[in-house]
């Protein structure tokens, strides 16, 4: 199987190269040369484990990995999960099931591509004899996800930049308490806008880029889109049969990448009836899924604060095939928007998809109603999936993130106390962060003093 960029100026790659390089030398975005079918295969799939499955899945796309290697690699990646179902699918009510994505090691969904792609940099670090340094600047979910996902892997540091004073206390422990001696939590003065304008330019130093092989962590690598498709094909997998052909998944987003996974898998013959895109207040999506206007607006802050994106950077994926895979098309709309901060598609191809928003005025209440009506508490990322569904559908609520890392919103819409024996226990190790300055040169004088190297 080979990969193509969205943009069409970028020589097809194998799996392993187009997950080293992450965003492709052209500006787009990997994507397969052609989508697999597997409708032929749901009846085998049925009562596989989780590992067994997204190994089963991911074996099509990575051929260049033996498929031993490859089996160990997927089931390595989820031994962290404390849930034994990995992903497991909740009945609510009638047409209303849960599909939880916490039960990793940082109880938020990006555990599932994060832990996968650590073990891939592991182990093209140690086939390929090399060393690879990863850089990144996070407002709370990704850098955790990203250093827990590389704790302890031979050949590999991890850099994350944070806004000092300004990500939860809870993010910071999950990133400042791991003990191991390749991660190092950077906390720099300024906002997270400082912090991602520094690492940019970090970035923009070939030299230094080349010396560390650095690598950048961030949504769009193709690794983690594809290990996101599996968690859907798992609760399709688990739900009755008479069910699964009118299903929709509700997916609270900011990136689009987390719904485009399971807009993919569907393009692959899985039967799913449609998508809900749930945003908060950072609506972009809504906007351009209720008018065809793709237009870019300010952040606001929110109770859901890993979804506070105003540009969805994996919604080129989408693009390319709403333009019939026309790599010059893509480049015509991607280039307008970087132009103008806007794009509106003439006959916007909705596919399956519709879309809802959600305030932080509404998001307290929604967590009452749905403790009230189903026993259920669901953090301020999931409850934006709660805000509508559909009575003639069967909703699945992907649930993004574990209360617990929100307990004063929690609290407040429900008096329950949400807590994970994961959390408390980070509360009893020290915290080792570094304090630097959001400039380049005090970041590069760090890394070029504890990188990894050969
Ligand atoms: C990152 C994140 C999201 C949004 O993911 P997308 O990639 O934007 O789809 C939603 N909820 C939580 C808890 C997250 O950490």
């Amino acid at each position: 199987m080979r990969f193509l960029s969205t943009r069409g100026q970028t020589p097809a790659l194998g799996f392993s190269d187009a997950v080293a390089t992450g965003l492709a030398p052209d500006g787009g975005l990997f994507l397969p040369e052609s989508l697999p079918d597997f409708s032929g295969d749901l009846k085998r799939f049925e009562g596989l484990g989780y590992a067994e499955l997204c190994f089963e899945f991911m074996r099509v796309f990575a051929t260049d990995i033996p498929a031993d290697t490859l089996r160990a690699l997927v089931a390595q990646s989820y031994t962290k999960f404390t849930d034994p179902a990995i992903a497991p699918l909740k009945p609510l009510g009638k047409n209303l099931y849960v599909l939880e994505l916490w039960h990793g090691p940082t109880l938020a969904f990006k555990d599932f591509a994060l832990q996968l792609l650590g073990n891939l940099y592991a182990h093209q670090c140690a086939t390929r004899r090399e060393t690879i340094n990863v850089l990144g600047a996070t407002s709370g979910d990704t850098g955790a996800a990203a250093i827990h996902g590389l704790i302890g892997r031979p050949g590999t540091a991890i850099f994350i930049l944070y806004p000092d004073g300004r990500v939860s206390p809870l993010q910071e422990r999950q990133m400042a308490c791991t003990g191991a001696g390749n991660v190092f939590a950077l906390a720099v003065d300024g906002t997270f806008d400082d912090a991602q304008a520094t690492l940019k330019e970090i970035f923009g130093d070939q030299a230094f880029r080349t010396r560390h092989r650095l690598s950048a962590v961030n949504s769009i690598n193709l690794a983690r889109v594809l290990a996101q498709c599996v968690y859907y094909l798992y609760a399709w997998l688990k739900l009755p049969a008479s069910e699964r052909d009118n299903v929709e998944f509700v997916v609270p987003t900011g990136n689009f990448g987390n719904v485009l996974a399971g807009w993919m898998l569907q393009k692959m013959g899985v039967p799913i009836r449609g998508f809900r895109v749930a945003t908060n207040q950072n609506d972009i999506l809504y906007r351009l899924f209720t008018t065809g206007e793709y237009r870019v607006g300010a952040v606001q802050p929110s109770l859901a604060p890993s979804m506070d994106i105003q540009v969805a950077s994996n919604f080129e994926r989408f693009i390319y095939f709403a333009v019939s895979r026309d790599p010059a098309r893509v480049r015509t709309v991607m280039e307008t928007f970087k132009q103008t901060g806007a794009y509106t598609f003439e006959h916007f191809n909705r596919d399956t998809f519709s879309a809802s928003r959600c305030t932080d005025a509404e998001i307290p209440g929604i967590i009452a109603r749905v403790h009230r009506e189903h026993g259920y508490v669901a953090d301020p990322h999931t409850a934006c999936g709660f805000k509508e569904l559909r009575s003639d559908r069967v909703n699945v609520v992907l649930s993004t993130a574990s209360p617990a890392k929100f307990p004063d919103t929690i609290r407040a819409a429900t008096g329950v106390e949400p807590t994970h024996s994961s959390l408390e226990g980070l509360k009893a190790k020290p915290i080792v962060k570094h304090h630097l300055k959001a400039e380049p040169a005090a970041i590069r004088a760090f890394i070029d003093a504890h990188a990894v190297s050969r």
